[in-house]
Formats: structure tokens, C-alpha cells, sequence
């Protein structure tokens, strides 16, 4: 329950033993509760990962209680991007808890948060699969190449998934759940005491970060193709690019001539961003590091085959981005 908060189990441990309003935790006896809600969510912002110790397990109760008070919190600062960030670094604190806990656990996780797995005997050994539809609903394409459904090895028409895989699919889900509880309404005027203290202070460190966000260089141009843009838009929204996404965006911007620093600035708001990885990987692609091959935007065929494309009337007759032109 303290690994996994959001688990129908801790919902009802909450309800027993803790069955009152967020606005109503101003006092002493949650004070270890609402310091620990407020380091996930700065773990969140800085770390863009929220960090699981020993001493989070021991003192459980904590725990649990300070996961409905982050989203709370998270909710109350209502900013998207925001969302996003918190979102993320839970599912990747579960995510890494998951790759260590084994099969079971993950198991546990998929029963808990109604996930579509199918277990079957096979061989003498457990093994996981999930329908067609459902690997299309959870597993957008985009991810990359060993995603994708032609890739995949499908046995009796089902998917089949090594346990890495469904703890993956199962971040995704935790990741979409807990964004979906950060978008309730949280309106912080009732916050009393240490809580209200945290709401300013939270407050005060979003808005330091976002500040620094704030060079923002590359605009949309006229020979810019609508899915560059719509990724542009999505990048600057703070939302969670896939791999296959970011690359697309990163290849066109420095094929179109932008530097190393306005390209850090597009990527510094993904809600991932990690300053030197971030730099590794497009100086990567820019073919400044390794065998020094720079990658290429890809073809309108690929994006196509990846879900990315979403032309107008003048990608008629274009086989690539770096055609497009208005008029
Ligand atoms: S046709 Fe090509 S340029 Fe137009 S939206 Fe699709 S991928 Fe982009």
C-alpha cells in the first residue's frame, strides 16, 4: 500500500483510519504526511522523479496519506504542466519499483488498477499476453520500433508480454490515472495550518521553475507542417513526448538550422527534462558525438506509420516535412 497509494487497498485503508478532507489536515498529527506530499511533489519538479526509500516503507501510514495530499496539493497550483510532471514521476517511482518487486508485484498492480493482462499456463510457465485491442489502446506505437504491433510476437491473436512489458503498460496507466485525479477541482482557499504553508511554498517553486522556462525562441513559420507544429504546441504545454516524438521534433529543428542552446530550451519543459541527458541525446542526433551520423526528419511515410502525421491541404503531394510550404 505505501509503494502503490492509489490501489484499491490503501483507498480503503484511507477511508478507515483517515476519512477526512484534504482542507481539513492543517494540524500537528499530519504534519509528517503533508511534509512527505510536499517533497513528492518538489521531487517531482527537481528530480523529475519521485524517490521511494526504506524509511518511506517503515512509516506507512505516512506514506499512503501523503499520496492523496500530493495530488491534492498538485491539483490546488492548477497548471498543466504541472500535472504532467507529478504524474510522471509517480508512474516512474512506481515503475522502478515494479522492475525490483517481480512478477507477482507487478501482477498485483495490474489486478489493483484494472488492468487487461490475460495470465495463462503455458509450457509449465506463467505467461502474460493481452488482447489486440487492448495492446493498441495501451501501447501507443509511437514509443518505438519494438512496439509496434508487427513487431510483436502474437500467439493464439494475443499479445504476448514479458513482465518488464506489462510494468511499462502499467507505468503508462499509472501515469494516466494519477493525471486524471491531479485534474479535479482543488480550490486551496479552505487550507488551514502547515498545509496552507506548504500550498505557498509549492507555489513559490513552480513558479521559479517555470520563470526559468520562459525562453521559448523557436516560432511556428510559414513552411513549418502542421505535425511539427502540433508537436511544438505539445512540447510547450509541458506535455510527455514519446521517443519517436521528440526525435521527429529534434531532427526538424536542427535540419532547419536551429542550435544546441534554442534546442535545449525547446526540450528544457518536457516534464522529464534532465539537462545533461537531454544535451547527450541531441547532440546525438545533430551528429556531433559517437560515429558522428546525423540523424534524418523522418519521411511523411514513417510518420505516418507511427500515428504523427495530421496533414493539410498543402502536404498534398509531399513525401517529406522539410517540403512543406504554404501556398
Ligand atoms: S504529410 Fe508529411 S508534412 Fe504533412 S503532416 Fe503528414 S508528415 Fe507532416
Amino acid at each position: 500500500m505505501a509503494k502503490y497509494p492509489f490501489l484499491p487497498e490503501a483507498r480503503q485503508f484511507l477511508a478507515d483510519y483517515f476519512d477526512i478532507d484534504i482542507r481539513e489536515l492543517g494540524g500537528e498529527e499530519y504534519k509528517g504526511a503533508i511534509e512527505r506530499a510536499f517533497e513528492r511533489v518538489v521531487q517531482a519538479i527537481r528530480q523529475k522523479r519521485v524517490v521511494f526509500e526504506s524509511r518511506n516503507m517503515i512509516d506507512y501510514k505516512t506514506e499512503i496519506m501523503s499520496f492523496p495530499i500530493a495530488v491534492g496539493l498538485t491539483a490546488a497550483v492548477n497548471d498543466d504542466m504541472l500535472r504532467q510532471m507529478f504524474s510522471i514521476a509517480e508512474a516512474k517511482r512506481c515503475f522502478d519499483l515494479m522492475a525490483t518487486g517481480g512478477l507477482e508485484e507487478i501482477l498485483e498492480v495490474s489486478r489493483g488498477i484494472g488492468f487487461p493482462v490475460i495470465e495463462k499456463e503455458r509450457g509449465g510457465e506463467r505467461t502474460l499476453f493481452i488482447s489486440i485491442p487492448n495492446y493498441l489502446r495501451h501501447s501507443p506505437q509511437f514509443w518505438g520500433p519494438s512496439w509496434k504491433l508487427v513487431n510483436r510476437r502474437i500467439i493464439d491473436g494475443k499479445v504476448l508480454l514479458a513482465a518488464l512489458e506489462l510494468a511499462r503498460l502499467l507505468e503508462e496507466s499509472i501515469r494516466e490515472q494519477t493525471l486524471e485525479r491531479t485534474k479535479r477541482s482543488m480550490a486551496p482557499d479552505g487550507f488551514a495550518g502547515l498545509l496552507r504553508e506548504r500550498f505557498q511554498a509549492l507555489t513559490q517553486e513552480w513558479n521559479s521553475y517555470k520563470a526559468k522556462l520562459e525562453t521559448w525562441v523557436i516560432e511556428e513559420r510559414r513552411d513549418t507542417p502542421p505535425c511539427v507544429i502540433r508537436l511544438l504546441s505539445r512540447q510547450k504545454n509541458g506535455e510527455n513526448l514519446s521517443h519517436m516524438e521528440r526525435r521527429t521534433l529534434a531532427t526538424y529543428l536542427i535540419a532547419i538550422g536551429r542550435n544546441m542552446g534554442e534546442l535545449m530550451d525547446v526540450f528544457r519543459t518536457s516534464p522529464d527534462f534532465n539537462e545533461r541527458i537531454a544535451r547527450y541525446q541531441l547532440e546525438h542526433l545533430a551528429g556531433l558525438r559517437g560515429a558522428r551520423r546525423k540523424y534524418s526528419v523522418p519521411s511523411c511515410r514513417t510518420m505516418k506509420t507511427y500515428g504523427l502525421c495530421f496533414p493539410d491541404q498543402w502536404c498534398d503531394n509531399i513525401k517529406h516535412p522539410l517540403q512543406y510550404r504554404i501556398g
